[in-house]
């Protein structure tokens, strides 16, 4: 039976929110009960009893949904699946079952024990499957081995009928494979309440990789220095990037606010496609293009990167060096991530590029990174730059996964962390006014104006990222799911299977 927390149980006070600390925005906007299941059979019988006492159902399995979509519940009930948190019932794989409150990390540990594979989902280490994988979920392996939900065979979903009944489904290419469809990648919430995700197969991790780490201080950085930057950054990408040989690698560059101070830094992964560190010239080649600039490698620890010292005088320096370059077994590289952002406030962005940065593009960007307001501290304010692009492009999966970005080369998530809600007004001025600005600059649709609509620069934005400044225009939900016809395909899935639209929130898909 499930375990259910009212407001006078002393866990309710924690449990009631997930880690973006401006959800619940108010008491009045909280659930009144949270229901944890710790089976699937939990689950139907609590899902039966919210709706038929006539609340409105939650959903959550990690709790870090970016926006208001779980917590803010009015007098509703939160459906918790953290508890469902097994990987396979047997040892018995394939297939490999995945309960959807696996946190990433203890899935990744798991996986690999037991049978020796992975997937290639999200370095937070305590994200969990449940929201991850059905709004697609990449990390570091992503452009060598695709999205999580790209490897996604089945699902098990509890869904609503007309009539209020629980229904529990087990739905796959053959079975409702429009549902199917739907949980791979279209995002949580909406549909039905997953309550175990299959796959026939999923890849091997990498036997070892190569880990570097590049900074880039903003002492002497200059608005030349940081267009170069981005321009090289981006210019890879798209080019040698697009190379089956580079899909090994990945990398993030975090451009972090000057008002921090310290610096920007670049986290790259490598192993060459066949999973070992043999040949190291695809990541000596990528490092060499940042170091028009100064110190050694540090400790260059046996990756033979002759070109860092090589060019330690060369010129004028863009970054301080890279300080880290060291080989890793896999398994220690993938838990290196497990900030999960609890308990401050929070707002993201999100936008996926096809091409580089243009002039103009890296100029905004500096602009306001560099950008300060009166009385607002913008310190832990955040571009995040991720290489994207690999497997994930292959153009088969639009068939076949609700994922219609398969053409971007980079990802971009655009966020800032703060503690005080006094500080709400102007954090959220920084990141809008930065969004607007970039995308509507002179590479940005002139009907589009604001937003990285779709075009031959940009694709929209990330599910797993929602943004709710996007409501404001009514073409958001392209803006998510492209032009084409997924769309309206998704909102066929829910009239079908969610008739009352009992699952909801501010950026579900519309009956
Ligand atoms: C610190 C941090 C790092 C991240 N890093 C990455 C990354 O590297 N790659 C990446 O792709 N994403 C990343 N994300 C985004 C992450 O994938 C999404 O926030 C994801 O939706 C979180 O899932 P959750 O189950 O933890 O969250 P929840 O808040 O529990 O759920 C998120 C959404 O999914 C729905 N949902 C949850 N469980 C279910 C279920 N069982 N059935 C149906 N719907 C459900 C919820 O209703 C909600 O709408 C990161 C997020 C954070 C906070």
């Amino acid at each position: 039976m499930p375990i259910i927390i009212t407001r006078d149980d002393p866990r309710y006070v924690s449990l009631q929110k997930g880690h973006n600390a401006r959800f619940p925005e108010t008491e009045l906007d909280a659930a009144k009960r949270i229901f944890l299941c710790e089976t699937s059979a939990d689950a139907a019988v609590a899902l039966q009893q919210i709706v038929s006492s006539g609340l409105r159902p939650t959903i959550r399995s990690g709790g870090h949904c970016y926006e208001d979509f779980v917590a803010n519940n009015p007098g509703g009930a939160i459906l918790d699946l953290s508890l469902l948190s097994g990987v396979n019932d047997s040892r018995s794989a394939p297939p490999y079952r995945i309960g959807p409150g696996v946190q990433l990390w203890n899935g990744y540990l798991e996986l690999y024990k037991r049978y020796g594979v992975t997937l290639p989902g999200g370095t937070c280490g305590t994200v969990a499957a449940g929201g991850h994988i059905s709004g697609g979920g990449y990390g570091l392996l992503s452009r060598l081995h695709g999205l999580s939900s790209d490897w996604l065979t089945a699902v098990e979903i509890l869904t609503i009928n007309g009539s209020g009944k629980v229904i529990p489904r087990r739905v796959d290419a053959r079975h409702e494979a429009d549902l199917f469809r739907a949980c791979r990648g279209a995002g949580g919430g909406g549909l039905g309440v997953i309550t175990s995700y299959e796959f026939d197969k999923l890849p091997q991790p990498p036997v070892e990789v190569v880990e570097a780490y590049i900074s880039f201080p903003w002492e002497g950085m200059t608005e030349e220095k940081f267009v170069s930057l981005l321009k090289t950054f981006g210019e890879y990408w798209e080019t040698r990037g697009q190379d089956p040989e580079t899909w090994g690698m990945f990398a993030v560059l975090v451009v972090a606010h000057q008002a921090g101070g310290g610096h920007m830094g670049m986290s790259i992964q490598f192993c060459n496609p066949n999973g070992t560190c043999r040949d190291l010239t695809v990541l000596n080649d990528y490092l060499d293009r940042f170091l028009q600039c100064g110190s050694p490698a540090s400790p260059a620890d046996g990756t033979g990167h002759a070109g860092l010292a090589a060019r330690k005088d060369a010129g004028d320096p863009l970054c301080s060096g890279v300080h880290t370059v060291r080989r890793r077994n896999w398994l220690d590289a993938t838990g290196g991530n497990n900030s999960s952002g609890s308990s401050t406030r929070a707002k993201y962005k999100s936008a996926y590029m096809k091409r580089g940065f243009t002039q103009a593009e890296a100029r905004c960007i500096y602009k306001h990174m560099t950008r300060t307001i009166p009385n607002v501290d913008l310190r832990g304010s955040v571009i995040e730059i991720d290489s994207y692009g690999g497997a994930i492009n292959r153009k088969e999966l639009l068939e076949t996964t609700s994922v219609a970005q398969r053409a971007s080369v980079l990802k971009l998530q655009f966020m800032t962390f703060w503690g005080d809600p006094e500080d709400d007004a102007g954090r959220l001025q920084w990141i809008r006014d930065l969004y607007k600005d970039l995308y509507s600059g002179p590479d940005s649709d002139p009907d589009h104006k604001e937003t990285p609509w779709w075009s031959s620069r940009h694709e929209g934005c990330y599910i797993n990222y929602p943004d709710r400044d996007m409501l404001s225009y009514t073409y958001w939900p392209q803006l998510y799911y492209g032009q084409g016809e997924l769309y309206p395909f998704l909102q066929t899935v829910k009239r079908k299977y969610d008739p009352n639209n009992i699952f909801h929130h501010a950026m579900s898909i519309r009956p």
